[in-house]
């Protein structure tokens, strides 16, 4: 058994545990990273936040509370420059149901299908928040910045990688691998930032 401090990750999303324990990996920080799924009876956190971080705090808060251990969760987006910022926290649910990732791309696109090119600027963000039980908490944010194209491209990725094409790059995030999405990605940012508190846990 490992002497590793051990941390939830607030998320029942097999893949998203697994793509922290690749960041964290890269960053050399030796944390044992839990799933709620270790912990049947946590129930789900409303996200009633009006931003990332509160929402990524919200759950973190939470999960420490319920499991005397530090926990750690993420709130993730994409925000649209002529849109004010919007979809933001409501990316998920932006056609109506949560998780709508083919209807939520294609009520964007027609929302957007007059806006030129030069004003299709748009950044992906993510905070993602530590929380100890004895009430410390902290929150880093990443983001990635690129613009919205007028169709889908690629076949990989999520949400709104098919319309997303960072800044510098020829390729959306739908249309890279995985690894070199992740490379880039608003979470990856956030979470490498993140890595320095879970680093202070020893
Ligand atoms: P959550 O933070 O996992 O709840 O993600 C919120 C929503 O933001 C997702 O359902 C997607 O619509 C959008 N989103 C967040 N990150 C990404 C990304 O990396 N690619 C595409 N869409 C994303």
């Amino acid at each position: 058994m490992s002497d590793a401090p051990r941390v939830v990750l607030a998320t029942r999303n097999k893949h998203k545990i697994d793509e922290l324990r690749a960041i964290l990996a890269a960053t050399g920080v030796e944390v044992e990273l839990l799933g709620v799924a270790e912990f049947p009876d946590l129930p789900d956190v409303a996200e009633t936040g009006v931003t990332f971080a509160e929402n990524a705090l919200l759950k973190a808060v939470d999960v420490a509370s319920r499991t005397g251990l530090p926990a750690i969760a993420d709130d993730s987006g994409l925000c649209v420059d002529v849109l004010g910022g919007a979809p933001g926290i409501f990316s998920a649910r932006w056609a109506g149901k949560h998780g709508e990732d083919r209807a939520n791309l294609e009520l964007l696109l027609a929302q957007l299908a007059d806006i030129a090119d030069e004003h299709r600027q748009a950044h992906f963000a993510c905070a993602a928040a530590l929380a100890l039980p004895d009430g410390t908490r902290v929150v880093r944010e990443g983001r990635i910045d690129g613009t919205l194209l007028h169709a889908p491209r690629g076949a990989n990725g999520f949400g709104y990688d098919p319309i997303f094409l960072p800044d510098g790059y020829e390729r959306t995030t739908a249309e890279m691998p995985a690894d070199e999405k992740n490379a880039i990605s608003h979470r990856t940012r956030a979470f490498q930032a993140l890595a320095q508190d879970l680093a202070a846990l020893r």
